[in-house]
């Protein structure tokens, strides 16, 4: 019989697997290191198992006691499997911009999740750096993982990820290419290769809003170089111990765009069904097409699995909101796609302009078109309604016939943007189209904003 002992002894000892569409433009070998193989799908299975280990052998870790850690998800899951076997608790701190699916699969495996906001200052006493820290001060016999700063992190890949890269490789790797987030990865195994063979060239990809590249190329940590982006897992507001910048050779930037789209690219081209750092690592790659030559052999690091992001990357209409689609918008109908789904908000001639407001601040809308039984006859936005309250301070309680302004023009579905965007100016916010089936819908300055 050939079986693990439990599920921790499954942990490792991924396949390497060749890029063969999306890397035809380059001249070399491209072999993924595919790290979702893991039973937690991701590669941080092997560091979170290090760092527990390493707790329990010096005692920090005791019998019983909780673990504690600021993570986005991966950690989170590696620290709760081995949890389980291990016999410990868990509380994990998220921040608010990761997706849905890493909390609650936490959850799902037993931990106890706390969200944090994420555009908060670091040192900010409600970021997730500071309350991971003060849970564990507070609770008794609990360990703070601290997975940023703990040198088993590095460890685990110096130990095992590079050299499984190293032997699959028969030691002909010449480029390793991965996301840095913590820098373990990045650290761990390229300490791992240099030593192996000094000539290997390490590169880290970073995020736009992150301080890694120019920290490296340039040694000033740059406050102007963060601000909110959307990748997720990679890039960093703060420099972890883990990133070991000596032997880093260089960073390349991707944009939230282009990780988002080569994410999608990865799963529908290469049938590799990968997390977000995966689409920002193989467009790293490709941007860095010129420092490869026809015998190289590049390893790039795929952290981990698509079904976490199967509500943002994966999912048409978050891409589409945030401008990530390729696609052409150039009627009516293009303008609208994006919330065909959702009703059109309208209010009623014999209604009040006080219902008006309550619409507007819970649909989030500046503007509604106004309707009788016998269909669209004016239209009520913020400039009108404040224009009236300086005349008038009980506006609220008027009916909207009273108040109304001009109705809003009606276009087809086939109507070009141009057409479109000259009917929208001062004193006209928003067209209706026709939807051919009775129905109707709204388009604002805001739609044609976020098309152009
Ligand atoms: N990708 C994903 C999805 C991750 O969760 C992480 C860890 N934050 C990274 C990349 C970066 O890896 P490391 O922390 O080892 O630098």
């Amino acid at each position: 019989m050939n079986y693990a002992e439990n599920i921790l002894e499954t942990i490792g000892n991924t396949p390497l697997v060749k890029l063969n569409t999306l890397t035809k433009e380059l001249p070399c070998l491209v072999l993924s290191k595919y790290e979702t193989f893991n039973p937690g799908n991701s590669v941080k299975d092997r560091m979170a198992l290090q760092m527990i280990n390493d707790a329990e052998a010096d005692g920090r870790l005791q019998p019983g006691g909780t673990i504690i850690e600021g993570t986005s998800g991966n950690t989170g899951m590696g620290l709760a499997l081995a949890a389980i076997v291990k016999g410990y608790k868990c509380i994990f701190v998220m921040a608010d911009k990761q997706s849905k699916e890493k909390i609650d699969i936490l959850r799902a495996v037993g931990a106890e999740v706390v969200v944090c906001p994420t555009n908060v200052d670091p040192k900010d006493p409600r970021s997730y750096y500071s309350v991971s820290k003060r849970l564990g001060e507070e609770i008794p016999n609990s360990w703070y993982v601290n997975q940023y700063d703990n040198p088993s992190n590095c460890k685990a890949h110096f130990l095992s990820t590079g050299p499984e890269i190293w032997e699959q490789t028969d030691g002909k790797i010449t480029h390793f290419v991965v996301g840095v987030g913590t820098g373990g990865t990045i650290s761990g195994v390229g300490s791992y290769l240099k030593m192996k063979n000094p000539n290997i060239k390490i590169w880290g990809i970073d995020t736009y809003g992150s301080v890694f590249k120019k920290y490296h190329e340039t040694g000033i940590f740059d406050e102007n170089e963060i601000y909110p982006y959307i990748t997720e897992g990679i890039g960093e507001d703060i420099l972890p111990k883990n990133v070991n910048f000596g032997v880093i050779d260089g960073f390349t930037k991707v944009t939230d765009k282009d990780a988002a789209i080569y994410t999608q690219k990865l799963s529908k081209e290469e049938g590799m069904f990968l997390g977000n750092s995966a689409g920002a690592a193989i467009k790293g790659v490709l941007q860095l097409k010129e420092h490869f030559t026809k015998d190289d052999v590049v390893v790039v690091l795929f952290h981990d699995h698509g079904s976490r992001y199967v509500g943002k990357m994966y999912n048409d209409s978050w891409m589409r909101e945030r401008g990530f689609l390729e696609e052409e918008v150039k009627t009516a109908a293009d303008l609208i796609k994006n919330h065909t789904e959702k009703p059109m908000v309208v209010v009623q001639t014999e209604e009040l302009v006080s219902h008006a407001i309550e619409r507007m601040r819970d649909f989030k809308i500046s503007q509604i078109p106004v309707k009788d039984v016998d269909g669209f006859v004016g239209s009520i936005d913020e400039s009108l309604l404040l224009h009236h309250f300086m005349n008038d301070k009980n506006i609220s309680d008027r009916p909207i016939k009273e108040v109304m302004g001009k109705k809003y023009p009606i276009v087809k579905l086939n109507t070009k943007l141009e057409e479109v965007s000259k009917l929208i100016n001062k004193d006209n916010q928003a067209v209706l189209v026709d939807l051919e089936n009775g129905a109707h819908h709204i388009i604002t300055k805001y739609d044609i904003i976020s098309a152009i």
